[in-house]
């Protein structure tokens, strides 16, 4: 297929900016009304309503099994590109994540790649995914277990990072969560304490235990939580019932494949030396980005050439230690997840944080999260009409799924700590408590 690519850039460019005023308003209106993972509705609402009103798109609301997720698909034949848009916010601190900018520049990027299309008359598909709860709960992962991103020949999002920190292919880490549950016997805490097994001490000595452990890791792993349950607890009562919510991250899946069963050991000996018994139940697996290198590059050099550096370039081995599902969608198909800075934001204002939320929402974010979407959205295209180039992004996402080892990882990581199902039970007291 032969094709000029300053023509179909410019043809992205211009839905994009056309759309501009629209996309405004929404990330606005999804700002303002802050949801938390699976009760995006507000946002699945007027993101579908908005991709429904773009020419050639069919929408499909509430996929995959989920009430929040949806797809906007554009084209009947031909090559297939996908793109995400996050919807969800954090408790308390509302778009901290910037999850609204994400949400517009996927659409943005669907609308330029399908103007490109229909303009020059060329064959191709743009699927555009509604991606519900992404800080929890795995909304990317249990759409892939559904299929939602099978056949695409490459999919891509963008994200918002703190000014300085901006890269076309920075990593993230591989991230499970473990809830541990401790159960023991409930006592008059002055009168009988005796009779009683405390399965705040079984979680407070499995809190402490990974603390004294943190000192021996790798100081690019983190392991980081929580003792939950004090809803139950009276200071004159022994409590029966306890939680602690983990998260464990490593560089890679088979850097955290090592690492579980050290911190599983840490919860068990809680148990062992308080009587309690205990289970543990395993969260989705969010694996580390493999950003293709292909579609890096061609994101790198048309935003380079467009807007100047602004730190597009990833200094070898930087890396985040924050994780995302959109992990696991690069280990389907060959993917790109690029960071882009937010002017308004400094360094200090990481995500995850209520100035990043406050920044998310200034004038000057959107304005960089349509140049983000132009990017990937120029990336996408190039993946539909160039054949050696969907070749050359195929062959090296084949290369580094090779060189991941995750397979073997996944499953020992998915032995030490099951993520379905029942909770694996644990406990060592002997007596029938
Ligand atoms: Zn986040
Ligand atoms: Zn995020």
């Amino acid at each position: 297929m032969t094709y000029d690519s300053d023509a179909l850039n410019a043809s992205i460019k211009a839905a994009i900016a056309e759309a501009n005023d629209d996309l405004r308003a929404l990330s606005m209106s999804i700002h303002g009304k802050p949801e938390l993972a699976w009760e995006e509705h507000h946002a699945h609402d007027v993101l579908t309503a908005y991709m429904e009103k773009q020419e050639g798109f069919v929408v499909e609301r509430k996929i995959c099994q989920l009430d929040t997720a949806w797809r906007a698909s554009f084209g009947s034949e031909g090559p297939l590109i996908g793109f995400c848009s996050e919807m969800d916010a954090l408790p308390g601190i509302g778009h901290a994540c910037g999850h609204n900018l994400i949400a517009i520049a996927g659409c943005a990027a669907a609308i330029g790649v399908a103007r490109a299309l229909r303009e020059h008359k060329l064959p191709g598909r743009v699927v555009l995914l509604g991606t519900p709860a992404e800080e929890s709960g795995g909304g990317k992962c249990l759409m892939l277990e559904r299929g939602a991103f099978d056949g695409m020949d490459a999919c891509l999002m963008v994200h918002p990072g703190p000014r300085g920190n901006g890269a076309a292919a920075m990593t993230s880490t591989c991230r499970t969560g473990v809830t541990v549950a401790y159960s023991g016997r409930s006592a008059h805490a002055g009168g009988a304490p005796e009779k009683g097994i405390n399965a705040l001490d079984a979680a407070v000595q499995g809190y402490v235990n990974v603390s004294t452990l943190r000192q021996q890791l790798p100081t690019t792993t983190r392991v980081h939580g929580i003792i939950a349950g004090g809803e139950h607890w009276a200071p004159n009562a022994i409590p029966a019932s306890s939680k602690l919510l983990y998260g464990i991250r490593a560089p890679s899946a088979k850097d955290l494949a090592p690492l579980v069963p050290r911190v599983l050991a840490c919860f068990a000996s809680g148990a062992l030396a308080t009587g309690c018994t205990y289970t543990t139940e395993g969260q989705h697996l969010y694996l580390e980005l493999q950003q293709n290198s292909g579609l890096s590059g061609v994101f790198k050099s048309f935003s380079e050439g467009e807007w100047g550096d602004e730190g597009y370039e990833v200094p070898a081995g930087m890396t985040t230690t924050a994780s995302t599902d959109f992990g696991n969608v690069s280990y389907h198909v060959p993917a790109l997840h690029p960071m882009f800075l937010l002017p308004s934001a400094s360094p200090e204002d990481f995500p995850h944080s209520s100035s990043f939320a406050d920044a998310a929402s200034t004038p000057s974010a959107h304005q960089a999260a349509l140049r983000a979407a132009e990017g990937i959205a120029v990336a996408g295209l190039r993946v539909v009409v160039d054949e050696s180039f969907r070749n050359q992004i195929r062959k090296e996402w084949e290369a580094d799924m090779a060189a991941s080892g995750a397979e073997e990882a996944i499953k020992q990581i998915r032995e030490a700590l099951p993520a379905t199902g029942e909770p694996v039970k644990g406990g060592f007291c002997s007596c029938d408590h």
